[in-house]
């Protein structure tokens, strides 16, 4: 079975075939950064990051690129009112967005581009299009998009012309009387007294100004995958359903008619939202509108991303006090027997266990080659946790096989909390299990490390009750080293710990 995603431009599940054999190109709208990012943006960075986890484990070379939006309307609102520059308003939220992305696990895009760093870019797309006769200067001073010269738009949204029209017209500010035409959007607005004070202007052949929203995006994605790739489409462009009209629809415009290609992005993917719903949420949980929120409250990030996976990337997601908490109870289920399951390892697989990681292996692939089934990949490691604590119950060692398979769907979902105390049977074989290595596994995630040094601090606590204590020495250095402390507690459990954290 292949990759089957939902394609908002086909409205259909389709097979995804990347552009070049093995590569896929991966461009996601990332967060306006005037204040923290709500968990609502978060739950479509997760949607995301399991996107690129699923390509990747698949065995493709994913270039991911994620921007930062640092102008905008709301960027330099927030600057203004507060007296400072833009630059001076937005950093810190820079820095928190970070923050709060590398504690739910996501992985960093390889570019993180910032649209102020892009401002040439952006000039010579507006100035393309303009030489083209697509874009106009205004009465304002503005340049604007002529959507009536570009008779593909409106294909992602699949929206009337005539719908558009009335729709638009409705939306007239008093700001916009410079267009030709109430549907078109602006390029590059003009700059403003509010916008000079806080640096949020820049000088164009087409007067001094700054660029609207939509032409970040098309810019930076553009200018990006020419540089890395040689290339001038994307193969996946996501973002969340509030994007598709206008910002996705004015992205493809203004990228296709710059670029003279019929596709900017082949596939568009778009994550659904997420409501905060209950009453006991809003009683207990009523300030809980951020990742830092969570975090400031203990929930552990295993949590939250399980608490988003249960529930499919195109389906609404109803936050609400009693699904947070099963959420938290799972994953804390699935931490522990994780491990358990490294603690118990064995060097041969025996069949219960080796029919359960096949099953996992099998319906983790089914699940997410299936639109990314992130409910249906949940509930493959809840049963194979079940079938695994039987089996461990029973005296029966887990081998390298199902390491392997749970390694696998963990490495994708990351969903598992971390439980410090790690119980070792002792009386088992001496250090058995699959070879590992001697050094960390290197440009592997946070999980992936965690479950590396558990494995080292059980071959250290085994072989302390052998009573070869120069082996389990030389096993704590090496965990030293790799920035790992391991702790022995007075019942007899283990804890693996960051250094200096
Ligand atoms: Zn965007």
């Amino acid at each position: 079975m292949t990759l089957r995603l939902y394609n908002t431009l086909t409205r259909r599940v389709e097979p995804f075939v990347p552009l070049q054999p093995g590569k896929v190109s991966l461009y996601t709208c990332g967060p306006t950064i005037y204040n923290y990012a709500h968990i609502g943006n978060f739950r479509t960075f997760l949607f995301e990051d399991l996107l690129r986890r699923w390509l990747e484990a698949s065995g493709y070379d994913v270039f991911h690129i994620m921007n930062l939006t640092d102008v905008d309307d709301r960027t330099i609102a927030a600057a203004a009112q507060k007296g400072i520059s833009l630059r001076a308003h937005v950093d810190p939220f820079a820095r928190a967005f970070e923050e709060d992305r590398d504690w739910l696990r996501i992985k960093p895009p390889h570019e993180q581009p910032r649209a102020t760093e892009y401002i040439g870019p952006m000039i010579e797309l507006i100035q393309g299009l303009l030489d083209k006769d697509v874009a106009y200067v205004g009465e304002d001073g503005s340049v604007y998009f002529a959507i009536a010269r570009f008779p593909a738009y409106g294909r992602l949204s699949q929206l009337d012309r005539r719908e558009l029209r009335a729709g638009a017209s409705q939306r007239v500010s008093a700001d916009e009387y410079g267009k030709e035409d109430a549907r078109d959007f602006a390029l590059w607005k003009a700059a403003s007294p509010e916008e000079e004070a806080v640096g949020a202007a820049w000088d164009a052949p087409f007067g001094r100004g700054r660029p609207g929203w939509h032409v970040e995006c098309s810019a930076m994605a553009l200018e990006l995958i020419r540089r890395h790739l040689g290339t001038e489409v994307l193969d996946i462009h996501a973002g969340g359903v509030d994007l598709i009209f206008p910002h996705h629809e004015d992205e493809i415009a203004q990228s296709c008619a710059y670029t003279g290609r019929d596709e900017f992005a082949r596939v568009w993917l778009h994550g659904e939202f997420l409501n905060i719903r209950g009453e006991k949420m809003s009683k207990r949980f009523g300030n809980i509108t951020t990742a830092r929120d969570l975090r400031e409250d203990g929930i552990d990030p295993g949590a939250v991303r399980l608490l988003m996976f249960q529930v499919h990337y195109r389906r609404q997601l109803d936050l609400t006090d009693e699904a947070l908490a099963s959420a938290r109870e799972g994953s804390r289920r699935l931490g522990e027997f994780q491990n358990r399951l490294l603690a118990s390892a064995g060097a041969i697989d025996a069949p219960p266990l080796l029919e359960a990681a096949e099953r996992l292996e099998r319906e983790l692939a089914e699940a997410l080659d299936d639109d990314l089934n992130a409910p249906r990949a949940v509930a493959a490691m809840f049963a194979f946790a079940s079938a695994g604590n039987a089996a461990l119950d029973a005296g029966i060692a887990a081998g390298p096989r199902a390491l392997a398979a749970w390694r696998r769907a963990e490495g994708v979902l990351a969903v598992t909390s971390t439980v410090q105390a790690l119980k070792v049977d002792t009386s088992a074989e001496p250090a058995g299990g699959e070879e590992v290595s001697e050094t960390p596994p290197a440009g592997e995630s946070e999980e992936h490390q965690r479950v590396w040094a558990i494995q080292w601090a059980v071959r250290r606590k085994k072989a302390k009750t052998a009573r070869d204590f120069g082996e389990a020495d030389r096993i704590r250095d090496l965990l030293k080293s790799a920035g790992w402390g391991v702790r022995d507690n007075r019942d007899g459990s283990i804890e693996v710990v960051r250094l200096g954290a």
